[in-house]
């Protein structure tokens, strides 16, 4: 027997459009490979919904692949132990598979597997992951090759593969013997290459049509955008199977009339599958960014100082804020899993100004309520809604008139803070100004059924504004925010270093949304 070519799959869980595996499938032998790996599991930033929708995920992959002739191996424990024991038994020459763009802990794990592969002669081919560059240290030319990744044709789907033979145990009773508990763990979505197409096809049919409109409020969000990010996160689609897919679209639906509407949506829905690997780019350019502030100036910003930031937290963190809209979209968030951009980043932006949370804290909790974990996006958009990036504008979020906006009827709210559903619509986005014989009319007390406000949002920002303005008067920002701009920079747009010599606090741009 000739020793087999493992493909190790990661966050690819598919056959479709997969390098590693359509090159490996003509050398020979393969031993598909998912490494369940519990240190992992054990991160603060993992949770019992993420494993659970992998869990699909998986499931779904060992069916493609037996329905190929090879079951996946699915293999619980540390990586390079892992190996070894495989190693031991197959003598295996050649490990293939993407490259990854995760947290410091998975950074630190392909370093171990690429040092064990050195020391026992096995060569590891890692291939490019959609439109993330390694060792790019900048951004010039980024966005052209990304389009052109795009319009290249996929990679072939094996026909049939000639495999090892069965696992020791076959998946769903490796799976069953392993689980992540914690409070974090039903989810709305179901992970599974099945599910990840159902999604995709009802949102380039129907749902896209109101994707524009729909996609600010997290109500009309659920429906419209198109949640396939979860599937994105652990790869069940590939990002350039969906942005053909889409274009395919557009191209049909320019045949028709009166779509302008639907195109344009696709069109927005497009770009933000650029800014997905943008945004990972950052990370796999400059991995500290999950620890550090990118721009170094900002370091020590919101550390220290003796404001009851713990207290602050947990009431952010149990959806009791006393701000009805932002506790809904707490508390959906915490039920669901999911939540739309625009109130994932006016969350940051009220637990980073208002609150004066650290990113690192905040961003720890919610990766955690995310079923769509991303590394990448996820620590990069932290830090831009957190104003450490340093070329971004740095953008307060109005908690009532967020809710004014996305929620004027105030149904949002009443679905996801049962205490408020009888509070009339003219009080519903400050139900503190309800005059005491009302409070008692409806049986609605404040302070006592749902809690005080825990500030005025109007002072807690100007405290905000001006601790930022006092720090920035002290340091001397430009020469970073170049150096970030350089690097990480989207040349799409002209974006330009904040805190020129002119005028330092209106650069920074405080939009009060
Ligand atoms: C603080 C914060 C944290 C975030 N953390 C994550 C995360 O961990 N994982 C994650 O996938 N997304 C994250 N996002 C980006 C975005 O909110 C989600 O991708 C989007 O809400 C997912 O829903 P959807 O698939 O319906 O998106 P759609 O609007 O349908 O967009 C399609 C796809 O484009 C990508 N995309 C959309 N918006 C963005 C964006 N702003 N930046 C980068 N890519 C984008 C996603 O892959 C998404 O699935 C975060 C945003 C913020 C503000």
């Amino acid at each position: 027997m000739t020793p087999p070519i493992v493909v190790w799959f990661k966050r690819d869980l598919r056959i479709v459009d997969h390098e590693p595996l359509s090159r490996a499938v003509g050398e020979g032998q393969l031993l598909p490979l998912y490494i369940v790996e519990p240190d992992y599991w054990a991160r603060d930033y993992t949770s019992g919904r993420q494993w659970s929708f992998l869990k699909d995920s998986l499931i779904s992959l060992d069916r493609e692949l037996t329905a190929l002739g090879q079951p996946l191996w699915i293999l619980i424990g540390n990586a390079e132990e892992v190996f070894d024991h495989l190693h031991q038994k197959f003598q295996f020459c050649k490990i293939v598979s993407h490259q990854e763009t995760g947290p410091g802990w998975t950074y630190e794990r392909d370093l171990n597997v690429e040092r064990w592969s050195r020391d026992h002669g096995v060569v590891w081919d890692e291939y490019r992951q959609h439109g993330v560059v390694r060792g790019l240290r900048e951004r010039k030319d980024w966005s052209l090759q990304w389009d052109q990744l795009m319009c290249l044709p996929q990679f072939a789907t094996p026909k049939k593969i000639l495999g090892i033979g069965s696992p020791p145990k076959p998946a769903s009773d490796v799976l069953q013997s392993f689980s992540v508990t914690d409070e974090i763990s039903l989810s709305s979505q179901e992970g599974g290459r099945g599910n990840a197409l159902l999604l995709l096809d009802s949102f380039l049919d129907d749902r896209c049509e109101a994707y524009r409109s729909g996609m600010s409020s997290p109500s009309t969000g659920e429906v419209v955008c198109s949640r396939i990010s979860t599937h994105l996160s652990v790869g069940s689609l590939s990002v350039r199977e969906v942005w053909q897919r889409t274009l395919d679209h557009r191209r049909n639906l320019k045949e028709e009339t009166g779509r302008g509407i639907a195109l344009r949506s696709l069109k927005s829905f497009q770009s933000r599958l650029h800014w997905h690997c943008h945004f990972i780019q950052k990370l796999e350019s400059e991995p500290r960014l999950e620890f550090e502030e990118l721009h170094r100036g900002f370091i020590g910003l919101r550390q220290g100082g003796s404001d009851p930031v713990e207290e602050r937290f947990e009431r952010f963190r149990s959806g009791t804020l006393g701000w009805p809209f932002v506790d809904a979209c707490l508390r959906y968030l915490a039920a669901t899993g999911w939540l739309n951009f625009r109130m994932r980043a006016m969350l940051v932006s009220i637990a980073s100004y208002h609150l004066w949370v650290d990113w690192r804290k905040t961003g720890i909790q919610m990766a955690r309520w995310f079923t769509d974990f991303e590394a990448g996006i996820h620590w990069s958009q932290i830090q831009m809604q957190s104003g450490t990036t340093g070329i971004n504008a740095n953008r307060m979020y109005s908690p009532i008139k967020q809710s004014e906006d996305q929620d004027p009827y105030g149904i949002f709210v009443k679905r996801w803070i049962p205490e408020l559903k009888t509070v009339p619509l003219e009080w519903i986005h400050q139900p503190w100004r309800m005059p005491l014989s009302v409070q008692k009319k409806i049986g609605c007390r404040i302070g006592l059924d749902y809690p005080e406000p825990i500030g005025d949002p109007v002072q807690l920002a100007r405290e905000a504004r001006s601790r930022l303005k006092s720090w920035i008067d002290l340091h001397d920002m430009k020469p970073e925010a170049q150096r970030v701009l350089r690097a990480h920079g989207s040349r799409l747009r002209q974006a330009r270093p904040r805190y020129g010599r002119k005028a330092p606090l209106s650069q920074m741009a405080l939009d009060l949304e």
